[in-house]
């Protein structure tokens, strides 16, 4: 069973390999064929074509005789010229009114029959400037009787027809719009012929781009923050938008709104012209501007008298104590001449003590408390000297 299967399969194959092998012998017979082809070309009006007229598959000839028969509405014969395939034309090149023209081809002189295959002759062909579009038949029609080889046994050749087809001048129409273009995208247009509506041109139209209205602003921009403007496409209503950068402030000049005094801080305000927007900054206080210190209560032996100074901005006092005598070195006014008198000194010159009595501090006479004096009081205390420089003798 299987066997027969494979068998069957293996005859199958063959069958196909001479299927194959068959049709390609038949090309081969096809081509030799004994046959007249008479060539297709196209042409415009007025313009002149060149027409091959072939043999092929030649058994033999003696005398060849064919008859070429053509559309005279539309052709005009213009030109025969011999090919160099078959000997000893006999037809008249140059006589090219009939129609169908003949061609004739013997020559008696040959030693044996002409087995040449190629173009046998080329026919101009003008074609008419009314000629109507389409198809103008060129055919060939064998002259059996006088086609025959040496043995004069008539050689049968079959035709082939062949045309010139006619076609017209495209003429160019108008452009037409085939796309409209937008706003953003490309549109197209054509050109057709106006005889056979064929597409000759094209071209791209380039997108119109947008057709914006006026700006609009949406938003006001403001001392601190941004706005926005926008404007619309009037074809198709895209939207475009920016941002209006904030102005800042505009400020006014810094005016006084409260001043500074000796003891208390002042302020400047500036208000921005666009907003309102106030801003304020401290006036610092100016500390008093003192006058010398005067006597303003004269002391005597059982009572203090009184000291003052004033500002001479604010009119504020100062007032204290001043003895009738002072003891010389007691600068902190204890009673006593100590180190600690030094220190006061010290202390008042490091502006830790807000004041103090020259006429007590001022050891030395020179007119000023200075660590020159705090240096005098150490050595009275340490005994090197036993009055001070000021004391009187
Ligand atoms: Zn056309
Ligand atoms: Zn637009
Ligand atoms: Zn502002
Ligand atoms: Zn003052």
């Amino acid at each position: 069973m299987k066997k027969l299967l494979v068998r069957k399969a293996l005859s199958l194959v063959l069958a196909i390999t001479l299927l194959f092998s068959m049709s390609s012998v038949l090309t081969v017979f096809a081509v030799e064929d004994p046959t007249v082809t008479v060539g297709s070309v196209s042409a415009k009006q007025g313009e002149t074509v060149d027409v091959d007229v072939i043999i092929s598959g030649n058994p033999g000839v003696y005398s060849f005789v064919v008859s070429l028969s053509y559309d005279e509405t539309r052709l005009k014969l213009t030109g025969v010229k011999n090919g160099s395939v078959l000997e000893g034309p006999q037809h008249n090149i140059n006589n090219l009114a009939q129609n169908p023209y003949k061609l004739t081809f013997c020559n008696p002189l040959a030693a044996e029959d002409n087995t040449a295959n190629g173009t046998i002759v080329t026919l101009s062909f003008e074609v008419l400037s009314d000629a109507a579009e389409g198809t103008a038949e060129i055919s060939a029609t064998m002259d059996e009787e006088n086609t025959f080889n040496s043995n004069f046994e008539p050689c049968e050749f079959r035709v082939e027809n062949g045309a010139v087809t006619v076609m017209h001048e495209h003429i160019a129409g108008e452009w037409e719009t085939t796309l409209e273009p937008t706003c953003t995208a490309e549109g197209e247009k054509v050109q057709k012929c106006t005889i056979c509506g064929e597409i000759l041109n094209t071209k791209v139209i380039t997108a119109l781009g947008h057709d914006f209205y006026e700006p609009y602003i949406r938003t006001p921009a403001t001392c601190t923050t941004d706005g926005e403007v926008y404007r619309t496409c009037s074809v198709c209503n895209e939207e475009e938008t920016k941002v209006i950068p904030a102005t800042g402030h505009n400020f006014g000049e810094w005016q006084i709104s409260t001043p500074a005094t000796c003891t208390t801080d002042g302020e400047e305000t500036r208000t921005c012209s666009n907003c309102g927007e106030e801003e304020t900054k401290v006036i610092p206080a100016t500390e008093h501007v003192w006058g010398e210190w005067k006597i303003k209560t004269q002391p005597t032996e059982t009572s203090d008298g009184v000291k003052h100074r004033i500002c001479s901005v604010c009119g504020e006092e100062e007032t204290r104590p001043y003895k009738f005598k002072y003891l010389l070195g007691d600068a902190n006014e204890d009673g006593i001449v100590s180190i600690d008198d030094a220190t006061e000194i010290q202390k008042y010159l490091a502006k830790m003590v807000p004041y103090l009595e020259a006429a007590a501090c001022d050891v030395d006479g020179d007119g000023t408390i200075a660590i020159g004096d705090a240096t005098e009081i150490q050595k009275y205390l340490a005994v090197i000297i036993t009055k001070f420089p000021a004391e009187k003798e």
